[in-house]
């Protein structure tokens, strides 16, 4: 255990290279006083010249007060900097990581490595996401489990990531034609109430966090949105879901699955381009959340021959993203909830954020578009108490940026400096020569 022990910390050392420093749970009685010019708390105060003080993985107090700062206490200085509470990435899909192996398209690499191989790589997703400010991920589908064992493993100390809420496998009806060339699912195939219902507990009995749902067609260079799953199939899955206090997700990529969605009370609805009033207006009144994932299809533009799409995506793609942020601007204006999801997958990690600027393009102040990362993200997990803000009781979860982000919302995507996530700094660029 002890050689173990070393040989993590090693791994971990090396990492530092990279500008991310990772290090092992700090004890219970750690105490750090974070000092920042500015600190944006999500709880309706900037502040100028805070201190935060984290004892262990939590927040004990915000303050001005110097005095306050506990004898003994670590005291990192980042005045030069904007504070912000860690950022929550709602749709990702963290174990379908890949690289750039040379001759091998992306699209190939997911089926050619074992579970195993794929947890492994995907430490470096994990960790590239944490460097851009990310240290809470909701993640919306992973084949054999592997999302729980790295969630678990994250939780242990054992790996080095964000804070994962996962849902095992998605639900799909049989025979959706989801990742062409791909070997579909062992899990998740669901026809029908019963096996729908068989599904979803099958999920919870696993260790989901939540539960996702595929009510249309649409992923990668397909964005066709028919609806697949029926009315009666989503209600169950979301009764089923809200028995045990789960959340659901629901991606429909067209209007049809969406409307069903949301009057089936879906807690989240992930993508849902061309959206028409009324189902607007059905998830402003049940306060349904709406994650628009605009973003992807912009990397998927600049990575597609990379990742293995047949000729001809970039002008699918292209005329698909005018209509995802049109349907963005349509709800925001309405009023519906937002929360930021990158649906970052193969090697978007690190990318996360991006869809922040989307928002901004959607209509949001940056501070609106900070919210939906924030604590519209901690609503959306049922964690508001205690991810999300900068406030005493809340994880010590960070991030500074270089510049002010309420001004420009390319500082909190492109400038972040500085990562803590439970108390642990997991990302350092401050001393960075030319910064
Ligand atoms: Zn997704």
């Amino acid at each position: 255990m002890k050689a173990m022990k070393i040989l993590l910390a090693a791994v971990l050392g090396a990492s530092c290279a990279g500008g991310i420093c990772a290090q092992e749970k700090p004890s219970v009685k750690t105490v750090k006083a974070v000092r920042f010019g500015k600190l944006w708390d999500a709880k309706g105060k900037l502040w100028t010249n805070a201190i935060v003080i984290v004892e262990g993985d939590r927040i004990r107090n915000v303050t001005t007060d110097a005095s306050a700062i506990p004898v003994g206490a670590d005291v990192l200085d980042l005045s030069k900097y904007t504070g912000l509470p860690g950022l929550i990435d709602v749709h990702t899909h963290m174990t379908i990581y890949t690289d750039e192996t040379p001759g091998e398209s992306m699209l190939k690499q997911l089926t050619s490595n074992p579970p195993a191989v794929e947890v492994f790589l995907a430490r470096k997703g994990a960790l590239r996401t944490l460097e851009a400010g990310v240290t809470t991920v909701r993640d919306l589908g992973a084949d054999q489990y592997m999302d729980i064992a790295m969630r678990d493993l994250i939780n242990r100390g054992e790996m080095i990531g964000p804070r994962m809420f996962v849902c095992g496998y998605g639900l799909y009806i049989t025979n959706t034609p989801y990742k062409p060339g791909l070997n579909p699912p062992a899990g998740g195939i669901a026809d029908g109430v019963a096996e729908v219902l068989k599904a979803v507990r099958q999920q919870i009995a696993a260790g989901a966090d939540l539960i996702k749902m595929y009510a249309s067609t649409g992923t990668d260079d397909d964005v066709t949105g028919f609806q697949t799953f029926n009315y009666e199939e989503i209600k169950a899955a979301v009764d089923a879901a809200h028995k045990f206090e789960k959340k659901i997700a629901i991606h429909s990529y067209g209007p049809d699955g969406a409307r069903d969605a949301v009057r089936a009370g879906t807690d989240s609805l992930e993508h849902a381009t061309d959206m028409d009033d009324a189902t607007i207006q059905e998830m402003v009144k049940r306060g349904t959340f709406y994650v628009p994932t605009i973003d992807h299809n912009r990397y998927y533009i600049e990575n597609g021959d990379k990742i293995g799409y047949a000729p001809g995506y970039k002008e699918k793609l292209q005329s698909f993203i005018p209509r995802n942020l049109e349907t963005a601007r349509k709800a925001f204006k309405a009023g519906v909830k937002f929360a930021m999801g990158s649906d970052a997958i193969y090697t978007m990690f690190g990318q996360n954020t991006r869809e922040l600027g989307w928002f901004v393009k959607a209509g949001m102040t940056p501070e609106q578009a900070l919210r939906t990362a924030t604590t519209n993200a901690a609503e959306l997990l049922g964690k508001e108490k205690e991810l999300g803000a900068v406030a005493p009781g809340y994880f010590g979860d960070l991030v500074a940026v270089e510049g002010d982000p309420l001004a420009d919302i390319d500082v909190a995507i492109y400038k972040v400096k500085w990562v803590m996530k439970g108390g642990a700094v997991v990302a350092d660029k401050t001393k960075d020569r030319g910064h």
